[in-house]
Parts: structure tokens; sequence; C-alpha cells
């Protein structure tokens, strides 16, 4: 199983936002969507960071609120690290446990063309590990 089979079930629509938004706007969206990550993006669509919901409330306590005026581009984690459709499942897990991390953007050519969580990857192995059990039950019903 690889990540092009994870955006065929959940979609290719990634929620982004300029790196001028401030950090209120973005728990605004992050709550309004009911998630935990912005990507952060140039007009052209170049991926320039990521925002999760720990990055704010890490600010909050070390700067206090007064941060959330802030624009995003200071507090963002620049240093994004993106997968490819033809990566596996498996490469993902192992990237999100070294990074600890729970988002990975999916990049093709330089472009977001996707967003993979850890819940988009448990969702997938659950379903994976059922139709293994479906079929070894059919197999010895059958067999
Ligand atoms: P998360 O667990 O995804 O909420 O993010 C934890 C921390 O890792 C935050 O500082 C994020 O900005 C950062 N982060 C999340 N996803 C990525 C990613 N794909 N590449 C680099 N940093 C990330």
């Amino acid at each position: 199983m690889n990540v092009a089979a994870i955006l065929k079930l959940k979609g290719r629509e990634v929620l982004t936002a300029p790196p001028d938004t401030s950090l209120f706007e973005i728990a605004e969206l992050l709550s309004e969507h009911r998630i935990g990550c912005i990507v952060i993006a140039e007009p052209d669509g170049k991926v320039s960071g990521i925002v999760s919901e720990r990055d704010i409330v890490r600010e909050i306590a070390n700067v206090g609120a007064s941060v959330l005026k802030e624009p995003v581009e200071s507090y963002m984690t620049k240093s994004v690290v993106s997968c490819r459709e033809s990566d596996t499942m498996d490469r993902l897990m192992g990237e999100m446990t070294a990074h600890r991390f729970r988002h990975m953007p999916v990049v093709d050519r330089g472009r977001l063309i996707g967003l993979v969580s850890i819940g988009d990857v448990v969702r997938m192995r659950i379903a994976e590990a059922e139709m293994e059990a479906a079929a070894m039950r059919e197999y010895i019903a059958t067999g």
C-alpha cells in the first residue's frame, strides 16, 4: 500500500495559507476545519513551511498570547519533510516516527498534491488488516 492509495481514498485537497497569515488566523483555520496542521505556501504554490497546533501552543507558552498577532512565517517549521505518491506506508510511518511529527505533505515535481496524516495511515492499516482477515476467513471457510 502506498501514498497514492491513501490520496485516492481521502482526496487531494490541502488547506494552505500564505506566509503573512497571523498565528491567530491559523488557529481559527485549524479550529474551523478541525485539523491539526496547515501547509504554508507562496502564491505560486511553492511550499515554504508547515505549522501545527503544537507550534502555536509552544509559542503561546514561550512568548504569551501576544504572539498570535505575529505572521506564521516567523514560527512555522521551514525544513518540511515531504513524500511522494510512490512512497510506501511503511516509509511514511518510519519518517513520522523518526521525526516525531504527524503530517506529511505529498509533493510531485515541486507541487503540493496532498497531505497525509498519521490518522490516515492508521485508518489504511486497519482497513488492510480487516481485508486480510476477511480473505483468510473466506479461504478457511471455502478451502
Ligand atoms: P505535528 O506532530 O504534525 O503536529 O507536528 C509537530 C512538529 O513538527 C511541529 O513543529 C510541526 O511544525 C512539525 N512538522 C509537522 N509536520 C512536518 C513535516 N512534514 N516536516 C517538517 N516538520 C513538520
